[in-house]
């Protein structure tokens, strides 16, 4: 025979036999059934039953096989033990099929073949296959342990071996044959899908054999094991070897599930640390996206700060009748300023940001009033501007504040006090500076005498009463007026000022102040957590009215916004932590 027809039979079987191990019985029975030949698809859907006895699509559709059959008995536990195998009826198109299908199967066979019901499933007997009988089904059922006679075989511990590995379903049958493994393996998965044993196993042994079958664990694995035991159930220890390999298998079945597990727990974990990493990296980005906002509103509020001064600037220059508006216009931008820089300093997230921003936008309208003045322009809120169209009464406005000046002629937005020595000013006369209370910061306004001594870098003194054994700064005392008292008193000299103490002094002494015998301009909110003024206080409004610290800024040119004390001689502030509002203006 020439070579290549050698080949080619070589490549026919070939291809027959991998036609034939790729053959799905289950889906030729189908194709069969949708074409009518109800007698080969039910012989295939057997087949297909027998291969794989777990299906219940296949005994699903043995039992229309067998219906279209008139084989209504077959058709009725064909479906039943569909239903047995999965429970939830997935392998019917729709689950109340399953219902419908038993009740008329039950009808059917009722009234044609009594009494098929009573027989054991089972397919025509294999001559390799023990039958199963009735016998068979009622000692498994009541021990769980089938052993045929003429076999030594403990049945008793091999009942107590199923009592001990309870809840995992298992059961031990033993013929006195020589079945093979395959064989033996077959029956093991029909006494499965039997009893509808979905989590256990089903043991099966003859003198030259052991076979398990498992929904849970592969044949592998149950090769592999039943394999372990063989030598002993070959020497003659059948008990010994059921035993062992049951134990095996339950064992082995618990380590798979420990491992899935330690797995599931690894997944578990590991999205634990994405989920961190996540909250780190939004923590990032949202620090990254603060940096980025704040610089921005950084360059936005210095140059609102360029053109406030820009509108100082032109002031002298601007016509007598525009000062007015350009002054109120600077003084408007530079409220807005003061508040929103107070923001830029707090802001925790973007939505401070944005305030501060719109704050800002607005500081540059007011701006944008005083310029279009400047230029001669009528203001577009004509009527606004003639509200303030006359400027405001400055009594002796250029000259310096002293102890004749009539502090009730002063407009309230142009009155301040000093912070520290509480003496009565002109906002003109004053300077703003940061001071830190508490590792809170503030912006203060000094009179000049303190400006320089602070800035010389002594240690800011302020006034203060001694009151019941303890001192009280100046604002806290409400017998203490600083337009009324402060020249009245001979505050003027400041050699005769012996009532001033450190800063750090008052600073402890607002922690410690736990007896609030005053009322006035603050005390305790909530718990003890720092003193706090009311911001509708009168002498808070003198020394630390937001409009009064901006108007001030353009005393201190060279920072553009006050000079900063922070860290020189008391606390260090940290301007980017919240704390306590020292000025009472949130909740602190
Ligand atoms: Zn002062």
């Amino acid at each position: 025979m020439p070579r290549a027809v050698v080949a080619l039979v070589v490549l026919a079987l070939f291809g027959m036999l991998r036609s034939a191990a790729v053959a799905d019985p289950l889906k030729e029975g189908r194709d069969l059934y949708k074409a009518g030949k109800y007698a080969e698809a039910a012989t295939k859907l057997e087949q297909a039953t027998r291969e794989d006895p777990g299906n219940a699509k296949a005994w699903w559709q043995l039992n229309f096989a067998y219906n279209k059959l008139e084989r209504y008995a077959d058709a009725l536990r064909a479906a039943e033990t569909a239903g047995r195998i999965d429970p939830t009826y997935g392998f019917a198109s729709e689950p109340s099929k399953y219902g419908e299908t038993v009740a008329r199967l039950q009808k059917k066979a009722g009234s044609s073949r009594r009494g098929a019901l009573d027989r054991p499933l089972l397919e025509k007997p294999r001559p390799s296959e023990p039958p199963l009988d009735n016998s068979l089904v009622r000692q498994l059922s009541s021990s769980g342990v089938y052993v045929e006679p003429g076999l030594n075989i403990d049945k008793d511990r091999l009942a107590s071996v199923i009592r001990e590995l309870r809840p995992t379903r298992v059961m031990f049958l033993a013929f006195n044959n020589k079945a093979g493994s395959a064989s033996l393996t077959r029956e093991a998965d029909r006494v499965r899908s039997y009893f509808g044993i979905s989590d256990g196993y089903v043991i099966v042994c003859s003198r030259a054999g052991v076979a398990a079958s498992s929904k849970s664990l592969n044949r592998d694995t149950l090769r592999e094991l039943t394999r372990q035991v063989a030598p002993q159930m070959e020497g003659g220890d059948f008990t010994g070897g059921l035993e062992r390999l049951a134990r095996g298998l339950v064992a082995t079945r618990q380590a798979q599930t420990a491992r899935t597990r330690t797995t599931a727990a690894t997944v578990v974990g590991g999205m634990g640390v994405l989920v961190f990493g996540w909250v780190l990296s939004r923590r990032i980005r949202h620090k990254r996206t603060m940096t980025a906002r704040r610089a921005a509103v950084d360059q936005a509020r210095s140059e609102i700060i360029s053109q406030m001064n820009y509108l100082e600037d032109s002031l002298s220059a601007a016509p007598a009748a525009m000062a007015g508006t350009v002054k109120q216009a600077r003084l408007d931008a530079g409220a807005k300023l003061d508040e929103a820089s107070r923001l830029i300093v707090r802001a925790r997230s973007e939505y401070d940001l944005t305030r501060a921003q719109r704050l800002l936008d607005e500081a540059s309208a007011c701006i944008a009033r005083g310029r279009d003045a400047l230029e001669g322009k009528t203001p577009s809120d004509s009527r606004g501007a003639d509200r303030r169209g006359s400027p405001p009464v400055y009594p002796q406005a250029r000259v310096a504040s002293g102890p004749d000046t009539d502090w009730q002629a002063v407009p309230d937005s142009e009155r301040g006090v000093c912070f520290f020595c509480s003496r009565p000013s002109l906002l003109s006369e004053l300077t703003p500076v940061t001071v830190s209370l508490e590792g809170d910061t503030q912006r203060v306004l000094a009179c000049a005498d303190d400006y320089q001594r602070i800035k010389s870098g002594e240690p800011p003194s302020i006034r203060a009463f001694q009151r019941g054994g303890r001192y009280v700064p100046w604002y806290a005392d409400d017998e203490y007026d600083p337009y009324r008292d402060y020249y009245s008193r001979g505050y003027g000299d400041r050699s005769l000022l012996s009532d001033l103490v450190t800063l750090a002094l008052i600073d402890r002494m607002f922690w410690d102040w736990r007896t609030p015998s005053w009322t006035w301009g603050g005390g305790h909110h909530g718990g003890w957590d720092g003193y706090t003024f009311w911001p509708d206080h009168h002498h808070w409004q003198d020394y630390h009215v937001e409009r009064a610290a901006s108007s001030s800024f353009n005393h201190d040119r060279s920072d553009g916004a006050g000079t900063d004390f922070l860290g020189g001689g008391f606390h260090d502030g940290d301007l980017d932590s919240a704390g306590t509002d020292f000025l009472g203006s949130d909740d602190s």
